[in-house]
Order: C-alpha cells, then structure tokens, then sequence
C-alpha cells in the first residue's frame, strides 16, 4: 500500500521522520509518519527509499475501553495483525483484514468484536 500524504483520518499532512524498527529481530532503518491526535496516534512505516506502507500502528485513546488503551498493528508484509492491550502488555494475534484507517471508530468496534470471539 503507498504512503498516504495526509491522515487518512484528519487529513492533516503527516511529515517523514527518519527512525529505526525492530522487526523479528531485525534493526530498520524506516520513514514514519505520525499523527498525534487526542482520540488515537496513528503512525505509519514504510521502508527509507520505498513508498510503500508495511506496518500501521493505531493506538486508541478511546475513554470507552476499560483500562485506557488498544494499541493495534498492522504488518502488510506477513498479513499479520495485533493488537496489544494496556493492562497486560500482552500480544493477541487476530485474524488479518485490511483496516479502514479513516474510520477509527469503526476500526475499534471491529477490534472489540474480534477480542470477545477470540
Ligand atoms: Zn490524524
């Protein structure tokens, strides 16, 4: 998936910033692109060099989840999906599908649906 330009949610213009990632053991050298909002954090990596999309983090602030947050992943690499949530740390894996990053509130209700089923 390209890059976006802006926030696929706010639609402000997210800027690159040169980072590293570990990702199964492996030190990158990525682009991020963040949007710090006071609902979420939206932070999306591709490879330096490369338009392409490979991971998508959303963490939700959402005042409706117990214990304050879900922090979910994307890795459009392996198809891979997690979420972690705030009170054990711990990561749940769930099936795979291909996030509307536009619509968080959806996304998040998707989320709670699939933790309950799992
Ligand atoms: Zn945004």
């Amino acid at each position: 998936m390209k890059m976006p330009i802006n926030c696929p949610i706010c639609n402000v213009v997210m800027l690159n910033t040169d980072t590293k990632l570990l990702i199964n053991k492996r030190l990158l050298d990525v682009w991020l692109k963040e949007c710090d909002h006071i609902d979420y954090n939206l932070s999306l990596f591709s490879l330096e060099n490369e338009d392409h999309m490979f991971l998508a983090q959303l963490y939700f602030k959402d005042s409706s989840i117990r214990n304050g947050k879900i922090i979910a992943v994307w890795n459009y690499n392996s198809y891979s999906f997690f979420i972690e949530k705030n009170e054990d740390k711990k990561r749940l894996s769930l099936p795979w599908f291909e996030p509307d990053l536009s619509n968080p509130k959806k996304l998040l209700n998707k989320i709670k649906t699939y933790i309950v089923f799992s």
